[in-house]
């Protein structure tokens, strides 16, 4: 069976690590709304979790960056005056310099990619939903700011009036991403942050298309767990673009694109009202605390 898993950050590598130990083989398409550049160098947090994680590289505990990494650089760069809020490791800034050159060189974020997923030994594929810039920008009281000064600068303190996708309108899918879609037998939904991670690649022209073509059936998990997001800034996201933080909530955003969506035995009700409004719901734990339940969870998305 063919599986192609739209993923974002930390939530999503959960359920990465539980497909990697049950499915095998399968297709990441990743979110790049978090992507940006940070001292000379283009980062993509998003895309790194996902290849960190299914290389077995990860940091599991913290949710980024690699196990074991050390941050001297970082200090090197505080100590010379720079602004280090954004934590980058010693072996994790070999990433983003390999990267940034390949990209200097004309190369596209897809083919690095793959590059560095071959390098690092991961038999997944994993590719941005995207080559193009396209950047989450989120709107605060005191004015944009790219999601990652809002969540990681500002500890995502500032009130969120809106969110945009700057580029949505000229970033064109990375083809390898929609023939995936297309021809999977199941298309998953991770449970991550809708509005940030999810969204985002959705925002892509022809993505939505492409699952919308696609005979697979949809799976989605919710981030959702009793009234709120089990961790990040979902809640305060899912608001400011008018709606709850709840399942039911995150059922609607991804409306006719999901066949079947998976919600904790706590949110009972929601799954009462997403089946009446015609997406299947599946009660099952959903929060994932050990590779037991990442893998339980991985089993369920495989045959729900
Ligand atoms: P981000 O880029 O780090 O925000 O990563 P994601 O968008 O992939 O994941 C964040 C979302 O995952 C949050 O909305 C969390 O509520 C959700 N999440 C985190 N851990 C779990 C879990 O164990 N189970 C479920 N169902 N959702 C989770």
């Amino acid at each position: 069976l063919r599986f192609a898993v739209l993923a974002g950050g930390t939530g999503s590598a959960k359920l990465l690590r539980g497909l990697k130990a049950v499915a095998g083989e399968f297709t990441v398409i990743s979110n790049v709304g978090d992507n940006f550049w940070r001292h000379g160098l283009f980062v993509a947090p998003d895309l790194d979790t996902a290849v960190y994680t299914l290389a077995g590289l990860e940091d599991s505990l913290r949710g980024w960056g690699l196990r074991g990494d050390t941050f001297n650089a970082l200090g090197q760069l505080a100590r010379m005056g720079e602004e280090t809020w954004f934590n980058l490791g010693d072996r994790d800034l070999a990433t983003h310099i390999f990267r940034t050159e390949q990209l200097a060189r004309g190369r596209r974020l897809a083919e690095i990619t793959s590059m560095i997923c071959e390098r690092l030994g991961v038999k997944q594929r994993v590719i941005p939903c995207t080559d193009d810039r396209l950047e989450t920008y989120v709107t605060t009281s005191t004015g944009p700011m790219h999601l990652q000064e809002f969540w990681v600068k500002n500890r995502g303190e500032p009130d969120v009036i809106g969110v945009e996708y700057r580029g949505e309108d000229g970033a064109k899918p990375v083809r390898a991403a929609v023939e995936a879609l297309e021809v999977a037998d199941r298309i998953v939904f991770c449970p991550a942050n809708p509005v940030t991670s999810i969204l985002p690649i959705l925002a892509v022209n022809g993505i939505r298309q492409a699952i919308g073509r696609s005979r697979g059936r949809k799976v989605a998990v919710s981030p959702m767990v009793g009234r709120g997001p089990v961790s990040g800034p979902a809640g305060k996201m899912m608001r400011a673009i008018g709606v709850e933080a709840n399942s039911l909530a995150v059922s609607r955003l991804y409306g006719r694109l999901v066949d079947c969506m998976i919600v904790d035995p706590a949110d009972s009700q929601d799954a009462k009202v997403i089946e009446r409004e015609g997406i299947e719901a599946v009660e099952s734990p959903i929060l994932m605390r050990n590779l037991g339940d990442e893998a339980r969870l991985a089993r369920e998305v495989m045959t729900a």
